[in-house]
């Protein structure tokens, strides 16, 4: 089964008010998309979706869009679905980055093929290492104070049992909401907190000792972007556990972070790593190296998060029952993309069991 061409649709969606994301990254009203439909010789149709957001890759949905038809497009026409290898190959030939394009050829491959096959994409991975359906935790936004407290108040309701909070904005802010936080949940439930690259080391540290009374469970991307050092001096001098997200993009990022023993665990997921199968390079050379991994998010919609859910279930270090990950992207929309979304009930999202991705029918034309 080969390659014939694809069609580009583009979409932005408002997240619900209830779900607006304020981090260090600024304020996040809504997101955009491209979605794909990956043509081949045999009537299959692969689907694919890249999330975009400007200041987390750098890229922007015209260009995405352009980078699909124009740049990526003409290099994988007449590749044959399955040959993983060398897709990667000719799409990094021809294009530097842009891992969320790529991740939806990718992505529209591993559906054809699974569709193709008859099997779920989890199947194709080597089959499921757990559960189809597993926890996830919410992340809570950089809110003042009492609106992090309403919050979490309103999480623990829905059943999360472990609760990130965006920090990396104003310090003294950031640790006074996370410990509003620590108390309304209580030390029954994991605490994580994520700075997304905003604060420096020395902020970093500051903050964290002055929240050591509050049980950190993990912290998230406490340094910023390129400072393995700095990660390292952090988690040696706070003793406490860090995932490495923001800064790991593909293989030669996680080896400098496993080399400056600078984390964890790290954040892979298929957009921001250009693909299922580049996950899994990271994930097995993290794996070798006796470094866990979690899944994180950039508020994917239907295809992508169900992507993610197969790579979850899929690989065992993908260690969510230690590192819940954020596989709940669709319920920040009212939007459906799809005809069998992937379904998620508070903290639970369950992987389809239907052939490629298990999504059904794309629902714009
Ligand atoms: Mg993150």
């Amino acid at each position: 089964m080969k390659i014939t061409g694809l069609t580009t649709y583009r979409k932005h969606i408002d997240l619900k008010d209830s779900h607006k994301m304020r981090s260090a990254l600024g304020v996040n009203h809504g997101n955009e998309f491209v979605v794909i439909r990956l043509h081949t010789d045999e009537g299959i149709d692969g689907l694919g979706e890249a999330t975009i957001t400007v200041r987390w890759s750098g890229e922007v949905p015209a260009g995405c869009e352009q980078v699909l038809n124009e740049v990526l497009q003409p290099a994988v026409i007449g590749l044959e679905i399955g040959d993983f290898d060398e897709l990667n190959c000719r799409l990094d030939a021809v294009c530097s980055r842009n891992w969320f394009a790529k991740s939806a050829i990718e992505m529209a491959c591993w559906d054809a093929l699974g569709k193709a096959q008859e099997k779920p994409v989890y199947e194709l991975l080597g089959g499921a290492v757990r559960p189809l359906r597993f926890e996830s935790r919410f992340s809570l936004g950089a809110y003042t104070e009492e609106h992090a407290r309403q919050r979490a108040e309103e999480l623990v309701s829905w059943g999360f049992r472990t609760i990130k909070v965006k920090v990396g904005t104003v310090p003294k802010e950031d640790v006074a909401r996370v410990r509003a936080v620590r108390e309304v949940i209580g030390f029954d439930r994991d605490l994580v907190i994520d700075a997304n690259c905003g604060w420096d080391v020395g902020t970093a540290i500051d903050c964290v000792q002055q929240l050591e009374d509050c049980r950190l469970d993990l912290v998230e991307q406490p340094t910023p972007d390129g400072d393995y050092r700095g990660m390292a001096r952090f988690r040696c001098e706070t003793g406490v556990k860090v995932l490495a997200d923001d800064i790991c993009f593909d293989l030669a990022h996680a080896k400098e972070l496993i080399d400056h023993d600078a984390c964890d665990a790290i954040s892979v997921y298929p957009g921001k790593n250009g693909g299922i199968s580049r996950s899994v390079e990271i994930l097995d050379y993290a794996q070798k190296h006796g470094v866990a991994c979690s899944i994180g998010s950039n508020l994917e919609w239907d295809i992508a998060i169900s992507a993610m859910a197969h790579l979850v279930v899929a690989h065992p270090n993908v260690k969510v029952e230690e590192y819940p990950g954020d596989v709940l992207g669709p319920t920040y929309y009212s939007e459906r993309i799809v005809s069998n979304p992937v379904e998620i009930m508070g903290p639970y999202t369950t992987t389809s069991n239907g052939p490629g991705l298990g999504v059904g029918e794309l629902l714009i034309r």
